[in-house]
């Protein structure tokens, strides 16, 4: 590995994530993503000389939440600032940001490790509309100009590029799990800014950084890092030295490429916010908002896992809000939570394909009829292969637990009745007879079909077949 070389790589990164709120943070045009270029536009998000910014409180909502899961402390003082810098993307020629009175200070991302990642802050602002590159031609849509973003600002607490990676991943399920942002990095709702630099092991102070902007994949960040680390320790160990650049990663040749240098790095000339009051966030508020908070992820993920189990089914759980909310109310109502994780994960997932398909989890079948399916299953009523196969029906085609397996299938079958079935099942057998006493065991399971025919579909445990089965075996 060679961040094992000679530096210790050093990354914080800045995450923008874009709110879920239905309109956009100064006016009321819609946020939704796509749309015909400059059709969610107006003189506001456009920047028309004459209009005014009004706050959607919602945006302040979401941030509030974004800072308590993240364990930071709310300012109860808050304002916006203008951020100014020319770009066609950005009609104004400013951005209303905030700067030293964000909504929420420091916090952390706790790692699976137990690392925690810090944050230095997260700051609410408006998102810049979209420069489109066609046949030489560069277009602009300011559909998503405007858009409000929560910038999550982490302390350089990461040291590799796979811590990164699952920092980002922790914070997309965070983020998903409040329900402030669907994270899509593919559609642009969640982009990061990354600063690397390396120092000597055992150094304290920071090198000088370069600055990756805009990645919107993961594996990408991951790609770009490996290749930093390449470049700057070439620099360091030939005795030159790392300059403070602005940097794009190239996905063709899987390098970075320079944008900018330190020289003409931007001077932004932040000052406040003249169009918009600065607000208040009152203690009472925040508990509120503290108090509707739901379970957090890694909280979950450690509750699952002490209860038993595996690391890999918890690891499949965990990261989505309505599969975990299933789940822990089919625990509520008296489900084996071991069977019914098993089943989530080994059985629908097989038929919810996609990332989002999961994380929407939106299948008919109803958490009283999981439930009672687990219930069959642990209380042997109901073969695990059969609820397996009932529940792929299920999830599939619908319909009630009670259309598949009837209570009165379940009725227990008189042990007399059981025994004469696999005894009439073994005298049609001889040669598997011969077989299981002739030390082949899994003989026994060649009489499992014939028992079940006589049972003309009443539901019974395999094992109890079997262990009839066996008895009638050993006697003869
Ligand atoms: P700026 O305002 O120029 O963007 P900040 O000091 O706000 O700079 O830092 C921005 C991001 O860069 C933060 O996420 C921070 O953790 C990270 N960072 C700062 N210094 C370093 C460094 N020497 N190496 C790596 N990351 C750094
Ligand atoms: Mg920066
Ligand atoms: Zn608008």
């Amino acid at each position: 590995m060679s961040e094992q070389r000679r530096y210790e790589m050093v990354v914080g990164l800045e995450t923008h994530v874009e709110l879920s709120t239905k309109t956009k943070i100064f006016c009321s045009c819609t946020t939704a993503f796509g749309g015909a270029p400059n059709t969610h536009c107006c003189p506001v998000c456009t920047g028309m000389p004459g209009t005014l910014p009004l706050l959607n409180k919602q945006v302040v909502a979401y941030a509030v939440r974004a800072g308590l899961a993240t364990h930071g402390k709310i300012n109860n003082l808050c304002r916006m600032d203008r951020k100014n810098y020319v770009y066609p993307d950005l009609p104004k020629a400013y951005q209303i940001s905030q700067s030293d009175m964000p909504i929420s200070v420091g916090g952390y991302v706790e790692l699976d490790s137990g690392k925690h990642i810090r944050l230095h802050h997260i700051h609410i602002e408006e998102d810049a509309g979209k420069l489109v590159h066609e046949n030489g031609s560069t277009y602009i849509d300011y559909n998503r100009g405007g858009v409000p973003l929560i910038e999550i600002v982490s302390e350089p607490d990461i040291s590799s590029p796979e811590e990164a990676k699952e920092y980002m991943t922790k914070l997309q399920i965070l983020m998903r799990y409040i329900g402030v942002s669907d994270c899509k990095m593919q559609e642009g709702s969640m982009r990061c800014d990354v600063n690397v630099s390396l120092r000597p092991w055992g150094q304290k102070e920071y090198g000088t950084r370069a600055e990756i902007k805009n990645m919107n994949s993961m594996n990408f960040v991951v790609k770009a890092l490996h290749y930093e680390y390449e470049r700057q320790s070439d620099l360091l160990d030939s005795g030159e030295k790392v300059t403070q650049d602005t940097l794009r990663y190239d996905e063709e040749t899987s390098t970075t490429v320079l944008m900018r240098r330190k020289e003409d790095a931007q001077d932004y000339r932040y000052f406040p916010e003249p169009d918009i009051l600065s607000f208040r966030i009152s203690d009472a508020y925040i508990e509120k908002v503290q108090g509707g908070m739901p379970e957090l992820p890694m909280e979950k993920k450690k509750r699952y896992l002490a209860s038993g189990i595996s690391e890999q089914i918890v690891e499949d759980l965990y990261k989505y809000k309505r599969v975990t909310d299933f789940l822990d109310e089919t625990v509520r109502l008296g489900g084996n939570m071991q069977k019914a994780a098993t089943l989530i994960t080994g059985t629908v997932y097989a038929l919810l394909a996609t990332e989002e398909e999961k994380e929407n989890f939106d299948i008919p079948v109803s958490a009283e009829d999981f439930a009672q399916l687990v219930k069959y299953v642990d209380g042997d009523k109901v073969d695990f292969t059969v609820a397996r196969k009932t529940l792929q029906k299920m999830v599939a085609e619908g319909g009630r637990l009670s259309d598949y397996i009837k209570p009165s299938d379940l009725a227990d079958i008189p042990e007399e009745e059981l025994r004469e079935y696999c005894a009439q099942a073994i005298s049609e057998r001889p040669q598997a007879v011969v077989d299981f006493k002739n030390g082949r065991d899994s003989a026994v399971t060649s009489f499992y079909g014939l028992v079940k025919k006589r049972l003309q579909g009443r539901n019974i445990n395999i094992k109890k077949i079997d262990a009839v089965l066996r008895d009638l075996l050993s006697k003869m």
